[in-house]
């Protein structure tokens, strides 16, 4: 998808409606239009990136910040029993919207949300393999 088509770019310029709850000059801060729960909301930069391989460092470094702040705030105002910080890239990994954003979701107690996935148990020498493979 090119940046002409891109919805949260058109969102970012006011073309399409959004529900904002924060804005600065680099970022804008939605509620997602279908929550996994409520208070469900997304930190889109401004500039549009595809995914966090193209991310520029500058935006990048101010991206964590932005979360916390975001994230104290939703935890002070809905009373959360956690939180789950989500960055999807590439449709595998579940990206539907190619303009890089950040999911922050608000979870309670016996909500529906399911972030868990079936854990591999690799040997120690599959371990290592990995390790001699990454690292850097
Ligand atoms: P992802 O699957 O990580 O690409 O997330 C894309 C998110 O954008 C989904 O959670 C959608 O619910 C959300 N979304 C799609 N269209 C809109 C929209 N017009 N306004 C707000 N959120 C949207
Ligand atoms: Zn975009």
């Amino acid at each position: 998808m090119n940046q002409e088509d891109c919805i949260f770019c058109k969102i970012i310029k006011g073309e399409i409606p959004s529900t904002t709850i924060y804005e600065d000059e680099d970022f804008k801060v939605i509620l997602d239009r279908f929550p996994a729960a409520p208070g469900h909301v997304l930190i889109l930069p401004k500039t549009h990136v595809e995914n966090i391989y193209a991310l520029d460092d500058e935006i990048g470094a101010k991206l964590f910040p932005l979360a916390k702040k975001i994230a104290n705030h939703l935890q002070g105002t809905l009373d959360l029993d956690g939180l789950n910080i989500l960055q999807n890239n590439g449709e595998t990994a579940g990206q539907t919207v190619f303009h890089l954003h950040v999911h922050l979701i608000p979870r309670k107690k016996g909500d529906t949300v399911n972030v868990k996935w079936k854990a591999l148990h690799p040997s120690d020498e599959e371990m290592e393999a990995m390790r001699a493979k990454l690292s850097l």
